[in-house]
């Protein structure tokens, strides 16, 4: 629906919002805080990633095979080391979403869209319809956080995102639309709302 601005999970004023992407409790966050230490598990893709420190002062932060590496020198900086793993993540987003929304937002009958990987706090994602006469091309926002959780599910939150683009709200037709184009919705977002309350924030341990 062109003119409308659908946000969702949102902050703690649409908290009792039934949606599917339900926000984190955010009393639980320092449980979750990382050590930049040798061994410190990441996810990605739902798989776990242990850290391996490096010397080699060029790598920043790499994949390399089954370890995610990490200069000594940016694991000694926090603050920098967390935004150079949300820009991992974001770009590593980015790439594996490249194409992925496509074939959801054909079976969804909506045109398709563009997809940005960004920091949405505590939101997996939101859609935006494009501006202009439609069918201007709208843009589905990811966050950062979604590209923990196994594939599955990211398409879950992408296909939801897109239902969004027909109908902007969480009634019945939402539900129905989803479930046409993707009848296990409903066990998805089951497992959605189980794994992502213990899905790393950015917080990371001083
Ligand atoms: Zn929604």
């Amino acid at each position: 629906m062109r003119g409308t601005f659908h946000v969702h999970g949102g902050g703690p004023a649409r908290r009792g919002a039934t949606c599917g992407m339900r926000p984190w409790s955010a009393t639980r966050c320092a449980e979750r805080a990382k050590r930049l230490l040798d061994g410190e598990g990441f996810l990605y893709l739902g798989r776990n990633y242990r850290l391996l420190i490096v010397d080699e002062s060029k790598t920043v932060v790499a994949l390399d095979g089954t370890r995610l590496t990490m200069s000594r020198e940016l694991a000694a900086q926090p603050s920098r080391a967390r935004q150079e793993l949300l820009r991992w993540y974001r770009q590593r987003g980015r790439e594996w979403s490249h194409g992925r929304s496509q074939p959801w937002a054909a079976r969804l009958g909506v045109s398709e869209v563009q997809v940005v990987v960004r920091d949405l706090g505590h939101r997996w994602g939101s859609y935006h319809p494009g501006p202009g006469v439609e069918p201007a091309t709208g843009r589905v926002n990811l966050n950062w956080t979604t590209f923990q959780l196994p594939p599955y599910l990211i398409d879950y939150v992408v296909a939801h995102e897109l239902a969004h683009a027909m109908i902007p709200h969480h009634g019945r037709e939402f539900w129905r639309l989803l479930g046409q184009a993707m009848p296990d919705c409903e066990d998805r977002k089951t497992q959605l709302d189980d794994l992502g309350r213990a899905l790393w924030m950015g917080d990371l341990i001083e």
